[in-house]
């Protein structure tokens, strides 16, 4: 399975902010849009860094409550990794497990073409199992 029929399905809305926004701010964003990562990016849309639920409980446990009014590009991580629609599931699992990462924005050429998530991919991995489970009983059982 590729990134590319995932995002065919899931759709390829990224949600993003920009680097001036509060973490306050972001913190509100993640949790109204039901995410744990958002996109950063500048006014060209150039992707400048990726934020997720993760920075926002480290600069508040390092800093405390006054971390909410600090800008996101105070604690979002700049040095992007990113997935091609073209890559299978598997790459991608290995490349967020290598890193330790749980969501890889997708770019086609120079622009955003998704986002990809460790639960995505579980789910692709859960329907993928269930199918060959289903294919092996009916084997058996038309034996
Ligand atoms: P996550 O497990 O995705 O919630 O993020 C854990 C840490 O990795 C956070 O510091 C994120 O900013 C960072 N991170 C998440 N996704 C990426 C990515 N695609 N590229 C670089 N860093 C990332």
């Amino acid at each position: 399975m590729l990134v590319s029929q995932i995002l065919k399905t899931k759709g390829d809305l990224v949600f993003t902010a920009s680097p001036q926004e509060t973490v306050g701010a972001a913190a509100a964003l993640l949790h109204t849009r039901k995410v744990g990562a958002m996109v950063v990016i500048d006014e060209q849309e150039a992707v400048v860094g990726i934020l997720s639920e993760r920075d926002v409980v480290r600069v508040i446990a390092k800093e405390g409550a006054g971390a909410l009014t600090k800008p996101i590009a105070s604690c979002m991580t700049v040095n992007v990794v990113f997935a091609q629609p073209d890559e299978t599931v598997d790459a991608l699992l290995e490349r967020m497990t290598d890193r330790r990462i749980r969501h890889l924005p997708v770019v086609r050429g120079e622009r955003l073409a998704g986002i990809i998530s460790i639960g995505d991919l579980v789910k692709y991995k859960i329907s993928e199992t269930q199918a060959e489970a289903d294919g092996l009983k009916a084997y058996i059982s038309a034996g």
